[in-house]
């Protein structure tokens, strides 16, 4: 079943004015009535079983994101991939180590930050998200990035801009600019993945990160 966040918080806002911080839920319910509301988990929970296409039929764990909630800045990638679905964590592969690594280079660690990905679930040897499969799960996205709210999205790689951005360019030309997404400033730079296997773009990426650090984690 689909359930729409809209209606959800709507419910919740309700029932909070109503009760409290504590929740009155039935018993069906997975969530424990003694937590404060956690609206972002509470998202996961929602569309944690989600079946809107067949990679729902196929993958091992759905991968809703993970770090900080209250994040400034969220990183977005493209899909799990096979670590990933088995572990049920973005970003735990090769190309997660390299993202840890330039994250310290910046002086940043996962529990400063936000990661999640387009697709919440892996497509079958990791191959290209089909454009059916993105449509199905750009709302949670969308949902996941509000609720965070951060001061900065940072795509990573193409799939992850051209999703976002609904563009088609390519990569190279949505460098270096600072996009809005929802009233969130919003910068493109190589998915890890990228800089793995072609050492060229190191050097490009690392000044959008020098640029992440300097406007965003610099305070004047
Ligand atoms: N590549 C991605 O885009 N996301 C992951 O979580 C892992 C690899």
């Amino acid at each position: 079943m689909r359930h729409d966040p809209e209606l959800l918080f709507k419910y919740l806002d309700q029932t909070q004015e109503l009760y409290g911080n504590n929740l009155f839920l039935d018993t069906q319910t997975k969530i424990n009535p003694m937590h404060d509301i956690n609206r972002l988990e509470l998202f996961c929970e929602s569309i944690c079983e989600c079946q809107e296409c067949p990679l729902g039929s196929t993958r091992t764990n759905f991968v809703f994101g993970l770090g900080n909630p209250n994040a400034d800045i969220v990183f977005v990638g493209e899909a799990p991939g096979e670590k990933e679905d088995l572990v049920g964590e973005p970003f735990v592969g090769r190309a997660g180590k390299l993202l840890d690594k330039i994250l310290a280079a910046i002086d940043l660690t996962r529990e400063d930050i936000y990661i999640c990905n387009v697709l919440k679930c892996r497509p079958p040897q990791n191959r290209d998200p089909l454009p059916s499969e993105v449509n199905s799960c750009e709302p949670h996205l969308k949902t996941q990035l509000l609720l965070i709210n951060p001061k900065l999205i940072v795509a990573l790689g193409r799939v992850s801009a051209c999703t976002i951005l609904k563009t088609k360019e390519p990569l190279k030309n949505l460098r270096n600019q600072i996009f809005q997404y929802e009233g969130i400033d919003l910068i493109v730079t190589y998915h890890p993945a990228a800089l793995l296997r072609n050492p060229n773009f190191k050097k490009p990426a690392w000044e959008d990160f020098q640029l992440i650090r300097d406007k965003y984690l610099i305070q004047n």
